[in-house]
Formats: C-alpha cells, sequence, structure tokens
C-alpha cells in the first residue's frame, strides 16, 4: 500500500476511530484527524525527522513541551556539528533546524504527550491538548542529565558547570577543572578532559569508585593529573564576578570543610531518560529506562520509532541525534508505504 492508498485508507476508517477529548485551541477538524506521524519532542533528532518526512509530504506534527530545539536551544556554543567551522550558537542552530522543518509543512505543537497506546492499526497519543492519532509515532524525547542540586549548580550552568566533556572540554585547555561522580562516566570522562586541563580533582561520595576495573586502572596510571577525593560531598559551586571559582565540599571522614580551586565543573552522575510517559505503554525499555529499538530505529511496539539521546546506545550528540532522526524518517517511509516485511516486529532485537 502506498502512502496515498494508506491515506485514502484513513479517510474511510476516520468514523470508526473514537476520538478523544478535543481542547480548547485545537479545531475539531484537527482533532479527528489521523496523521500519518507525530513525533514526540522536538529537539535535533525530531526536527531532522520532520525535514525529511515533511519534504516528502508525509503529515508530520510534533508535540513539544519545553524549548522547541531541545537540548541545543539551550546550549550556549556548539563547536562541532559538522558544517560550521567556527562554531555556532545552540539556540541559532535549533532556530535553523524548525525554520527549516516547517519551511515542508511540518506542524509544531506544545504540548506535552501523557501516553500512547495502540488502537488497531493506529497509535492513539493522550497529550494535554487532547488525543491525536497517528499511523506512526517517532519518540525522540531526549534525556537530562542528572543534576546533583547543590547551590551555584544553576546559576553556573553552561558558564561553568557542565554535564558533557565532549561538549564542553575543550573550553578548558590549560585550566583546572573539579569532576563529580564515582561511576563509569565520571572517571571515563576525567580521562577524557585530561586533554584539556591541567589539573582534575575528581570528588567521589563513597568510599570507591562504581567504574570498572579497567577504567580504575587507567585512573591509577594518570595520577599526576588527576587527584581521587573519595568521601567527599559536593556542597556548592562558589564563583566572582560570574565565572565559576571553586568548589566546596565535606571530607566525610573529618567532618570538616574542604575547597577545591576551580576554572570549572563536570558533573557526571548520571543521565535520566524521558521515558516516564511510556510507562504503560509495552515500549521496551532497557535498565536504565533508554528505548530499545531494532537497527531500523523500530521499536518493540510496531509503528513506534525512536531517535536521538533517549535511544538505548546513542552517543548523545547533536550530529548523532539529527542522523537517527534522517535514519528513523526514512523508516518510518516505509513503514507508511507498506509495513514491509523487513519492518516487521518479528525482527526486533
Ligand atoms: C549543556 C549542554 C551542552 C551540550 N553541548 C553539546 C555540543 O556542544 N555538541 C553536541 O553535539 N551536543 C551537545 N549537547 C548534547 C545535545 O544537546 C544532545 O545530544 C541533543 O540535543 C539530543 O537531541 P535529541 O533530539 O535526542 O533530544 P533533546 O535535545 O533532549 O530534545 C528532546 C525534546 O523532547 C521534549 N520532550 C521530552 N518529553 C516530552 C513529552 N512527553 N512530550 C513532549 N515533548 C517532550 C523535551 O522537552 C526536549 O525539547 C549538549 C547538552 C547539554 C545539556
Amino acid at each position: 500500500m502506498d502512502l496515498d492508498a494508506a491515506r485514502g485508507a484513513d479517510e474511510n476508517s476516520k468514523g470508526a476511530v473514537q476520538i478523544g477529548t478535543a481542547t480548547a485551541g485545537r479545531s475539531p477538524q484537527q482533532s479527528d484527524a489521523v496523521r500519518d506521524l507525530v513525533i514526540v519532542g522536538a529537539g535535533p533528532a525530531a526536527l531532522s525527522a520532520a525535514i525529511y518526512t515533511s519534504r516528502e509530504d508525509i503529515d508530520t506534527t510534533l508535540f513539544e513541551k519545553g524549548a522547541i530545539g531541545g537540548l541545543a536551544a539551550i546550549t550556549d556554543w556548539v563547536d562541532n556539528y559538522p558544517g560550521f567551522a567556527d562554531g555556532v550558537e545552540g539556540l541559532k542552530l535549533a532556530d535553523a533546524m524548525r525554520a527549516q522543518a516547517e519551511r515542508f509543512g511540518a506542524k509544531i505543537e506544545l504540548g506535552e504527550v501523557m501516553s500512547i497506546k495502540t488502537e488497531g492499526n493506529l497509535k492513539k497519543l493522550d497529550t494535554t491538548e487532547g488525543d491525536i492519532y497517528a499511523k506512526a509515532v517517532l519518540i525522540a524525547t531526549g534525556s537530562d542529565y542528572r543534576k546533583i542540586g547543590v547551590p551555584g549548580e544553576i546559576e553556573y550552568y553552561a558558564r561553568g558547570v557542565h554535564y558533557c566533556a565532549t561538549c564542553d572540554g575543550a573550553f578548558y585547555r590549560d585550566k583546572k577543572l573539579v569532576v563529580v561522580g564515582g561511576g563509569n562516566s565520571a572517571v571515563q570522562e576525567s580521562l577524557f578532559l585530561t586533554r584539556f586541563a591541567t589539573h582534575i580533582d575528581l570528588l567521589v561520595r563513597g568510599d570507591k569508585f562504581r567504574a570498572s576495573d579497567v577504567l580504575q586502572q587507567e585512573i591509577e596510571k594518570q595520577k599526576d593529573k588527576i587527584t581521587v577525593h573519595f568521601n567527599t560531598t559536593t556542597d556548592e559551586i562558589a564563583g566572582e564576578e560570574g565565572k565559576v571559582v571553586k568548589v566546596i565540599g565535606t571530607d566525610k571522614i573529618t567532618g570538616k570543610g574542604v575547597e577545591f580551586i576551580t576554572d570549572g565543573v563536570f558533573v557526571f552522575v548520571g543521565l535520566d531518560p524521558n521515558t516516564k510517559f511510556l510507562e504503560s505503554s509495552g515500549v521496551e525499555l532497557d535498565e536504565r529506562n533508554f528505548i530499545k529499538s531494532n537497527d531500523k530505529l523500530m521499536t518493540n511496539m510496531p509503528g513506534v520509532f525512536v531517535a536521538g539521546d533517549v535511544r538505548s546506545g546513542a552517543t548523545m550528540q547533536i550530529a548523532s541525534a539529527t542522523g537517527e532522526g534522517a535514519t528513523a524518517a526514512l523508516m518510518i517511509r516505509e513503514y507508511l508505504e507498506g509495513h514491509g516485511p523487513h519492518l516487521e516486529p518479528n525482527l526486533y532485537g
């Protein structure tokens, strides 16, 4: 079945579909429409997918509960996205992606998707703006870096306090850094940051690492550059004249306050994928609650795809999110064109 045929089939099936509450701001006509594709989120993965699908006349609606452009829109400066030799402001990059998607007809609605269910051949999405039906869904809801919740963390966010070494490490060439965390990513990213920083104080709340033995051996080899402080809490990130200057903590053994002079702080205490809304959907998650997919980026739920930071195995970069968005779009096109056998759920895994 080609797309036009699929649309025709939809027209016929509309009467049979029970549409949920139409809410203020959405005309009945809009509420009743069955969309070809609904994308949850409007970050780089979502916007890239929307550029591809809407350009190919796949009726595409995005739902965004926060900032259009996702984390990219709130990132001060992006130095590693291809095509910008001198780097680019995150907001500028996000705005350009949005404009490109809208140029081809993608519709972006502000609202939160609260659940996804399968109803016959369609997916029903419960949103803050009312229920909506789609033939295919792309989940591109990203993930949030876990915060430590201490004074100064929000104040100096992206201006001295960071959560992504690949993104922001290069800003600290020949500077001193503090890293907070004791798991694999804290150790791995500290090792990575030695490429730039002259010295790193690594603050670990517990009395040992939760990182792999191999990584711990690597840290040992870097002891000239990385000083590990076990049993040390991070209590405050303090600054002067808009710049981070020190981290104030407590030595849990002595109970005494400790201070670490620094130019910046990297926090690696985990990532929380935005998948809570999928709790009763049947979409399969991994042990860290990221969404599992097959090599076509389809989840275990036929017609529900995933791209970007929320996908199990994602590399948490804008370039990879946009690449996955484009890949998902092509797979969704095939799915909509005829539910090709290679996209059947039995190949999931
Ligand atoms: C401070 C910082 C600096 C960074 N710097 C760089 C960098 O220099 N280079 C780089 O490559 N990467 C960088 N990154 C990482 C990059 O921003 C992400 O990898 C990228 O934005 C992921 O894109 P995404 O589309 O998968 O998810 P996101 O950008 O997280 O977008 C997901 C969107 O989905 C929305 N959403 C979530 N749940 C729902 C729901 N239920 N309903 C509706 N909407 C929902 C969210 O509000 C969000 O807008 C940085 C990240 C941070 C935090």
